[in-house]
């Protein structure tokens, strides 16, 4: 029987990459793929990269919500952002404490990475990887296959388990030997470096930190609502989240149910609206404009506003520039 060995699966080339060379020499690989809040693809993990490239290499592939622990840990990261939001140390940290638990129940003997030595300033450079190891209690149980003959051998390696001299020395941030390597491997369907983490986007990454000032709990709803419409800040208790299409309008509506208020026009097309806070006669008729303002001008036509069982007039359009509302968040 083959040993089981755990492997992280991102989605990207890298990981792909590192799994295939540990299959290459002899062992069954149990790919784990973390999501949470903060993936692009959450609550779709059928249908990820991460999915893809599993398929075509032929493992397993396990997918464990990070929850909301993960979203208490981005607030509050041990080891700080990178550019964005993007807590990486304790990120990678926090996903081999869970890979060591499932490395526990199959009892594997490492798990293996696609990290490369100098490719990430902040996570991926030779004393970061010390910090994790430590960090995460794994010290000698991390195998590197992309970049391990210019690292130190790891358990595994001084047991004989694995070859040494079919591991690989890439470092930097080219990408050609990795290209080559997947060429070589067949493998297609990988995703771009870090292209399904919301936290390295620096437009998302303002709406996040607006909503740890506001909210001491961040939620997944709260979050996902960071990912659709335009966002405006009324006061640090308040925000309107407009939709900006058909498909936003409908998601919004959906998540009234998740402790929202929601605004909508009535008899006329126009933005959804949600408020994260609490309506007010003031704060509901700012909204109501604010739904006109994004809505296409008939001279002569009324322009009502639905909240619940309530139909009102909000009156004229709102001034966006110059009035007490902020947006936040750049591209909307
Ligand atoms: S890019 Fe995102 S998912 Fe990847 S290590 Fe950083 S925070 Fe974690």
């Amino acid at each position: 029987m083959r040993t089981k060995v755990v492997a992280l699966i991102s989605g990207g080339l890298d990981s792909v990459l590192a799994a295939k060379v540990i299959l290459e020499q002899g062992f069954d690989v149990v790919g784990l793929y973390f999501t949470s809040a903060f993936s692009k693809s959450y609550g779709n993990e059928q249908e990820t990269h991460a999915a893809r490239v599993a398929r075509a290499i032929g493992i397993d592939l396990r997918i464990t919500d990070m929850g909301q622990d993960y979203i208490d840990l981005v607030r509050n990261p041990t080891h700080g952002y990178g550019k964005n939001i993007n807590p990486c140390i304790d990120c990678k940290i926090f996903m081999l404490k869970r890979a060591k638990a499932v490395m526990q129940e199959i009892r594997a003997p490492f798990v293996v990475t696609g990290e490369v030595l100098g490719q990430r300033p902040m996570s991926q450079r030779r004393d970061t990887f010390h910090v994790i190891e430590r960090d995460a209690d794994m010290r000698g149980l991390i195998v590197r296959p992309l970049s391990a003959s210019l690292l130190p051998p790891t358990k595994a390696e001084e047991d004989g388990l694995i070859q040494r001299s079919k591991l690989l020395g890439i470092s930097g941030r080219s990408r050609t030997v990795q290209l080559r390597l997947a060429e070589r491997y067949g493998v297609r369907g990988y995703s771009t470096p870090a292209g399904g983490c919301l936290l390295t986007d620096k437009n998302f990454s303002a709406k996040l930190r607006d909503l740890f000032d506001d909210k001491e709990t961040a939620t997944s709803n709260d979050i996902k609502l960071l990912t659709l419409g335009r966002h405006f800040r009324i006061d640090a208790r308040n925000k309107i989240v407009l939709g900006r299409n058909n498909k936003e309008n409908r998601m919004l509506v959906d998540l009234e149910s998740k402790g929202y208020h929601l605004f909508m026009p009535d008899g006329f097309p126009g933005p959804v609206a949600l408020l994260s806070g609490t309506p007010t006669q003031d704060i509901n008729q700012t909204i109501g404009r604010l739904i006109i303002t994004y809505s296409k001008q008939v001279p002569g036509r009324i322009y009502l506003i639905r909240h619940g069982k309530q139909v009102f007039d909000p009156g004229d359009p709102l001034p966006i520039t110059g009035y007490f509302l902020r947006r936040v968040g750049a591209d909307n």
